[in-house]
């Protein structure tokens, strides 16, 4: 049983549909997939009915954007209730917060190369939120760069001179309304330095308190030690441990299935929620 937790779509700053995503998982053998875009479940009607046609099981899911004292943090958070008021709130904040954001970067860029609002805007499907990767597509476009991994090396990247932050709730809260929304808490890659500037441990336990359940420990942008310290962090707060691709169709290198999740704690996921069912077909 193959099954890849965290996967985006262009719900979010995916580059396939849902239904896409969803069958693109099929293809590559899995059994299970989670759709998990970020700030967003307007993808998950979409994949349901793919899911059905194409007889593969669906995780429905999301990631959550955080920030803890500014550093950024992401949450995935599995199988709550799409409605339930608190979260829905909360990132509906964060997608408001997040166009914002964006526009104000694209401001600062316009005053360096050639790019208008207008440009993102034909990257974005409707009702997805905005990231810094629909930016990075409109420079492709614009030909003012080769490819995402580009227009974040040399332009968008964590403090950069055009990067500007935005609202999302901290990670203990973020937890808690997860939670609140029948739905299972899991820290998506938590020591992935490589990114950016990681939380110390201290924060992960406080998450851990508010009854997160598990770690995102086999993820590409994971070393072997950072892997090897997820384990043994997991372990110590008695958490569950996942492996995941971080799928983001052609915008970036990871495959489909390169991480896979243990069926044991799959279920161990579905036990503990309350909000939808795991589909299958
Ligand atoms: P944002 O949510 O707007 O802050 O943008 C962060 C998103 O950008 C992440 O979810 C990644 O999908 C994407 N991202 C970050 N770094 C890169 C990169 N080097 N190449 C492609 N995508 C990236
Ligand atoms: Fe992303
Ligand atoms: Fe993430
Ligand atoms: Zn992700």
């Amino acid at each position: 049983m193959r099954i890849d937790l965290h996967t985006h779509s262009n719900a979010s700053d995916g580059t396939q549909s849902p239904a896409g995503v969803v069958s693109s998982a099929a293809e590559s053998g899995l059994d299970v997939v989670a759709l998990t875009d970020h700030d967003t479940t307007a993808g998950w009607a979409e994949a349901a009915e793919a899911a059905a046609q194409e007889g593969i099981a669906l995780v429905r899911g999301i990631e959550v954007s955080c920030n803890y004292e500014g550093i950024s943090i992401h949450l995935l958070g599995y199988l709550q209730d799409p409605a339930a008021p608190g979260l829905l709130e909360e990132l509906e904040r964060s997608r408001e917060s997040r166009e914002t954001r964006a526009q104000s970067i694209v401001e600062r860029l316009s005053r360096v190369v050639p790019l208008t609002w207008d440009d993102v805007l034909k990257q974005v499907e409707p009702g997805a939120t905005v990231g810094r990767p629909h930016i990075a597509d409109a420079m492709v476009a614009k030909k003012i760069v080769a490819s995402r991994k580009v227009a974040f090396s040399d332009y968008l990247f964590d403090g950069s001179p055009f990067y500007e932050s935005h609202y999302s709730p901290d990670p203990v809260t973020a937890v808690r309304l997860v939670r609140q929304a029948g739905g299972v808490a899991v820290m998506a890659h938590p020591f992935a330095s490589a990114r950016g500037i990681v939380v110390k441990d201290a924060v992960i336990e406080a998450m851990a308190a508010e009854g997160m359940a598990g770690l995102e420990v086999y993820h590409r942008d994971h070393s072997a030690d950072e892997a090897q310290h997820g384990l043994d962090l997991a372990a110590s707060l008695d958490l569950f441990v996942t492996g995941s691709s971080d799928y983001h169709g052609e915008g970036k290198p990871n495959l489909l299935g390169e991480n896979t999740t243990d069926p044991v704690v799959l279920q161990q996921i579905e036990a503990l929620a309350h909000g939808v069912k795991v589909l299958r077909p």
